[in-house]
């Protein structure tokens, strides 16, 4: 028994791992923290928490951590410990040199979503004023950038239409390609009290996931699809809403654009897109479709819920835009206990997104095109900013191989280990002339840097996250930053040695200057948050200054409605006889990512390796047992791992999980991508499986 003591006082403070955004008070005694307890007041989890967030801080003082700055010449050479200045000077003469020889476009940034808004506002301007460009950009590209695109298009905002407690007056819960038991844990415990009190449930999944059928739970429906057909299953819905008159006439009528509802209407009328013409594309047979489609209709308030088998598709924004369609036409939206809610992964995903960490966009959303808001931005920041969008990350890895792209700052992302097809990662990384990794740990993203900026962990920080629910929490400080520096300052210090100033002397003052250049983020304060606890954005002084709980109530952000067509097209990843099987990746409870915090604490005994799920079936026919090893083997790449036999999966389709560098899920993956962003088809591989000797 560890004698933990009283504690001699505590902070409240936000978990720093998913987009629930639970807040806990840490109870400390001088800058120790003795224990992180869950804090009634949050309002995001009202007391609870999972197994994240109560146990897995330890890392933030583990032996791994770096604190000094480090540079070398090249990637092959030993770290050299020099100080913050010389770390800083370095780095911005190498990307000024970078600049003279090949250009302002040689160099570029990646905001972190594990960041405070404030610390990924700060990187964002430093690569618009200080590099002169629009080459920045975010993990939310591998993850929900469809989101942004697809929300943007159909409703006028990027972001989640509810609150969490919406769930509560569901009466029908629709979970398309999310796992919230393990992704979510704490929202999943409220739907899970939902659906125990009578809410009626759907599935849509390639996998038999836990909230499928758990203690007294059991989905009314569960849409089994094949993994790379979510929009023909959303489109035969449509269907079947359509042709069977279970359309929302008058909410349609009033609140959407007619024309575009018109075309719609028409398109998914067709013969072609009946569950009849689509279940043998999507496996799903068309009684169960239309089951489904009438039970979300018309079982009362309907409320979808969704996650990354949305979106890390080829296909990905047409889904969302699919499930935009669907709430409209049902009139599903505006109000308690309906909406579209995409779960969030990283816990300030919502927030890097918002703070304008997208090569096209500026804070808040709005186009890099649009002359009046960048003249705002020139305005407060005294420089110009180019009118055309800057590369995405895949683009970066692209010209960083082409010998165009040749610098990158990187704060807190490890994008060898998470970006699709480690190889062509590597390979650009190692074409670039200077990379400046800002990290807590030595990641793998760090074998190809040149310059190492020690990070700080979420107690070392003040600011802000902001949750899948747009509800922005304070961040506090328990302990000093490890290495002297907190990430907003190095960010500072990083631009006046390019030549660009900068001077802040808080986070504050950061948020003061957000909200005043970005709408959706006008009214936001420290005091106001203070007041309220927390508050969802917007929440604009003269119209709702305690914040906004559900969105498009009376309009949607954009005016009216705008419906798209979602014709299905299949993936080009195809299985053939070399690639027989479909390969589809997400995460488990205990373990965070890529793991590099979770892994350092206790959760690590709980799952501490990547193993790869298959169906009995396809187990049997290769031969393989329960805990054998097992070499995965795409066209992109081949690793080793041990296999769990198991019936969640359906024969055909295998999982596995990317938390650990030694399995390297993505080293398999490969570079398909959605159309409109680029997001990774990280949900399907073609691969073949086979047994291999112990490695
Ligand atoms: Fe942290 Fe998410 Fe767990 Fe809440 S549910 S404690 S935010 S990991």
């Amino acid at each position: 028994v560890i004698e933990l003591g009283q504690p001699e006082h505590s902070v409240i403070t936000t978990c720093a791992y998913c987009g629930v955004g639970c807040s806990f008070k840490a109870e400390m005694k001088g800058t120790q923290v003795m224990r992180m307890v869950p804090w009634k007041d949050g309002k995001a989890n009202e007391g609870h928490s999972c197994v994240k967030g109560r146990f897995a801080w330890g890392y933030a003082t583990h032996a791994d951590r770096i604190t000094r700055p480090m540079i070398r010449a090249s990637i092959d050479d030993p770290w050299q410990e020099v100080s913050w200045e010389a770390a800083l000077t370095h780095a911005a003469s190498e990307f000024r040199r970078l600049q003279a020889k090949y250009g302002k476009d040689a160099i570029g940034g990646i905001t972190s979503s594990r960041c405070t808004n404030e610390e990924t506002y700060l990187v964002q301007k430093l690569i618009r004023a200080a590099f002169g460009n629009n080459n920045v950009d975010t993990c939310a590209r591998v993850c929900h950038s469809p989101t942004g695109y697809g929300l943007g298009q159909t409703l006028g905002t990027s972001a989640g239409t509810q609150t969490f407690e919406s769930v509560d007056k569901a009466d029908v819960i629709m979970v398309i390609g999310a796992n919230p038991t393990d992704g979510h844990p704490v929202f999943a415990s409220r739907m899970k009290r939902r659906l125990r009190a009578g809410a009626r449930l759907i599935v849509v999944d390639p996998r038999r996931i836990d909230i499928v059928r758990s203690p007294h739970i059991q989905a009314e429906h569960h849409l089994q699809l094949r993994p790379g057909t979510n929009v023909a299953v959303i489109t035969a819905m449509a269907h079947v809403i359509v042709t069977e008159g279970l359309v929302a006439e008058a909410f349609v009528a009033e609140r959407c654009d007619a024309k575009s509802f018109a075309d719609w209407r028409a398109f998914v009328a067709k013969p072609e897109n009946s569950p009849e013409a689509l279940q043998d594309a999507s496996g799903v047979p068309a009684a169960e479709l239309r089951a489904a489609a009438r039970l979300y209709a018309t079982g009362g308030n309907a409320a979808i819920y969704y996650g990354l088998g949305v979106t890390e598709h080829s296909q990905g924004s047409t889904m969302v835009m699919g499930i935009a369609n669907l709430a409209m036409a049902t009139g599903n939206i505006g109000r308690e206990g309906v909406g579209v809610n995409p779960l969030r992964g990283q816990n300030n995903v919502q927030g890097s997104c918002d703070m304008g960490s997208f090569p096209h966009e500026l804070p808040g959303y709005r186009h890099v095109s649009d002359s009046t808001v960048r003249a705002s931005f020139e305005a407060a920041w005294g420089v110009e900013i180019n009118p055309e969008p800057g590369l995405r990350i895949p683009n970066m890895f692209d010209a960083a191989i082409a010998g165009s792209f040749k610098g990158l700052y990187c704060q807190g992302e490890d994008i060898v280990q998470s970006d699709p097809n480690t190889q062509h990662v590597s390979a650009a990384m190692r074409a670039m002339e200077c990379v400046v990794v800002q990290d807590i740990f030595l990641n793998e993203t760090a074998k190809y840097a040149h310059v190492f900026l020690p990070g700080s962990s979420f107690l070392e920080k003040d600011g802000t996250f902001t949750n899948a629910e747009r509800r922005i929490s304070r961040v506090r400080k328990v302990m000093p930053p490890l290495a002297g520096l907190a990430d907003w300052e190095v960010t500072v210090r990083l631009a006046n040695a390019l030549g660009y100033p900068m001077a802040y002397q808080n986070p504050q003052e950061i948020m003061a200057e957000i909200a005043a250049l970005t709408p959706s983020f006008s009214g936001v304060s420290y005091e106001k948050i203070e007041r309220f606890g927390s508050v969802q954005w917007p929440c604009n002084d003269s119209t709702a200054e305690a914040g906004t709980a559900i969105m498009h109530v009376d309009r949607f952000v954009r005016g009216k409605g705008r419906f798209f067509i979602t014709q299905y097209l299949p993936t080009d990843e195809k299985v053939t006889r070399k690639f027989p099987l479909l390969l589809t990746t997400g995460r488990i409870l205990s373990q965070y990512n890529v793991g590099a915090q979770t892994r350092r604490t206790e959760n690590n005994r709980w799952h501490s390796e990547d193993r790869l799920e298959l169906h009995p079936h396809d187990a049997e026919e290769r031969g393989i047992k329960n805990d054998d090893w097992v070499s995965i083997r795409s066209r992109a790449g081949e690793t080793v791992l041990r296999a769990t036999i198991t019936e969640r999966m359906q024969p055909g389709v295998v999982y596995t999980t990317f938390h650990f560098p030694e399995s390297g899920a993505n080293v398999v993956t490969t570079e398909n991508s959605d159309w409109a962003t680029n997001c990774p088809e990280y949900k399907v591989t073609a691969v073949q499986v086979m047994p291999v000797q112990q490695p």
